[in-house]
């Protein structure tokens, strides 16, 4: 019993995780003209600013704005994130979306222009045209992790398949797609080594190598015959199908990471790619050019959006600058809720913090704060995003509290007044579940206020400032 409940938490807990921010945008809501419709793909209102991004979403799907940058500026809360996102759903899955928020940028791991080359990268697609063959069919997968004491010897003898730890999983069809996609280096070997059906090839999950090792993997020495950490798939018994052409859709930093000699493709999963020296890259680029010239390959720019821009620095901006005159660049979107305020690094204000010769290049669309009726129209869809069934009367308070205090403060309470109506075992959220999760969870405005009332009894208020004292 007790296991079946922690089960149960447990997949309703996914289930909260997976309910995110934004998770009910699903495009920008335009109708065939670009113009915003009223409630549309989990859009509300926002009209002019979604219609400019539709502008933009033609734009690119034209391919005629590669190095040009967006700003979408607005007051907090006022969907300059939802737009980003409903522009990114739009898209479609071949171009590249990059998302980075500007502290990020700032990691101890790498310096800030190798972590802006490197989103610069992720948002860069290569369309790699092949000539092929190619196999689809059920594929089964055994992984193999040698033990430790067996891990650096490369003889071998006498080893017993029986030591190794053996597991075993069956994958879909598409699954081996993934396994091509992962990187144009297995490509390659897979079609020089012409796998045929049935035969088994051992993937080095570090490295990238391909390794034919023909009809069974029982013989030890198949084993010592590639690294560690070595995949071994079988492919499928069944049909082999030939394709003419077949096309992997890959971005520029993906590239970099696989044929980074200090990091394996896994960092890709991983996230830990740490820098990537710049040879390696110039390297990719030629190649990646003379695919181009070739006509195997082509580039998609993707759409960068960094959000919090004004946290970038005068160096990041210039940065910036160099890097959209690139004939690669992505278009790149940011996003700022800042209005005249200092640039970091300088002693200089501008609007946004953001360099007066940077933001004369940017196409600015501006968001606007919501009616009430909007608001009531977000809500209405989080709750239905939320699986939260809420009476008028209780909509119309979390309305008005949106409208006083903030939207997100509103959405924020839907979960909080959800679980109130739980307590009391009820089905619908009621006023007086609202107001309970209003008296326990503080806006702005209240906290501000408490805080001006009681700052004396927090820390760090116990010295008075001496005369003169700067601020
Ligand atoms: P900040 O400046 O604080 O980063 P923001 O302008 O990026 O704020 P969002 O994060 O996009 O604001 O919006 C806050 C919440 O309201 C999010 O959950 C977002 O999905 C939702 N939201 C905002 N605008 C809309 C809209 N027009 N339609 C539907 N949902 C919206």
């Amino acid at each position: 019993m007790a296991e079946l409940k922690r089960l149960s938490e447990s997949r309703d807990l996914t289930r909260i995780e997976r309910i995110g921010a934004h998770s009910h945008i699903r495009g920008l809501g335009l109708d065939s003209a670009l113009e915003a419709r009223a409630v549309s793909e989990g859009m509300v209102g926002q009209q002019s600013a979604r219609k400019a991004a539709g502008l933009i979403l033609q734009l690119i799907r034209e391919g005629k704005i590669a190095g040009r940058a967006i700003l979408l500026a607005g007051q907090p809360g006022t969907g300059k994130t939802a737009i980003a996102m409903g522009l990114a759903k739009s898209l479609g899955q071949e171009t590249p979306f990059a998302t980075v928020s500007g502290s990020e940028l700032f990691s101890l791991e790498m310096s800030k222009t190798e972590a802006l080359t490197q989103s610069f990268r992720r948002a860069i697609g290569v369309r790699i045209k092949e000539e092929a063959e190619i196999i689809e069919g059920e594929v089964v997968e055994i992984t193999i992790d040698r033990p430790a004491a067996a891990g650096g010897s490369a003889s071998g003898s006498g080893q017993s398949s029986s030591a190794f730890k053996t597991g075993k999983l069956t994958l879909k069809t598409t699954d081996m797609e993934t396994v091509y996609d992962l990187g144009n280096k297995m490509i390659e070997s897979l079609t020089k080594e012409k796998v045929q059906s049935g035969d088994v090839i051992a993937l080095d999950k570090v490295s990238g190598k391909v390794t034919k090792l023909g009809r069974s993997i029982g013989r030890s020495r198949d084993y010592d015959a590639v690294g560690p950490h070595t995949k071994f798939v079988r492919c499928p018994e069944g049909e082999l199908q030939k394709r003419k052409e077949v096309v992997h859709c890959v971005t520029l930093h993906e590239i970099d990471v696989i044929n980074s000699r200090t990091q394996g493709f896994l960092a890709l999963f991983t996230g830990d790619t740490g820098e990537i020296r710049s040879e390696v890259r110039e390297q990719i680029d030629t190649k990646v050019a003379e695919w181009r010239e070739e006509g195997k390959a082509e580039i998609v720019p993707g759409v960068l959006f960094i959000d919090e821009v004004h946290m970038l620095d005068i160096e990041c901006f210039s940065f910036l600058n160099r890097a959209l005159e690139n004939d690669m660049a992505p278009i790149l979107v940011i996003a700022t809720n800042r209005g005249i305020t200092t640039i970091r690094g300088t002693n200089y204000r501008s609007p946004h913090g953001i360099p007066p010769d940077f933001l004369d290049r940017l196409l600015i669309i501006s968001t606007q704060p919501y009616t009430e009726e909007e608001i009531r129209k977000i809500l209405d869809i989080r709750c239905e995003e939320e699986d939260v069934e809420m009476s008028k009367d209780a909509k119309v308070l979390l309305t008005k509290i949106g409208a006083e205090t903030s939207l997100r403060y509103a959405i924020n309470l839907i979960t909080a007044a959800a679980l109130a109506c739980q307590k009391r075992r009820g089905k619908i959220v009621e006023m007086e579940d609202i107001s309970r999760a209003y008296q326990l969870f503080l806006d702005v405005k209240r906290s501000t206020q408490y805080l001006m009332e009681y700052q004396s009894q927090y820390m760090f208020n116990e010295v008075p400032r001496e005369v003169g004292e700067d601020e």
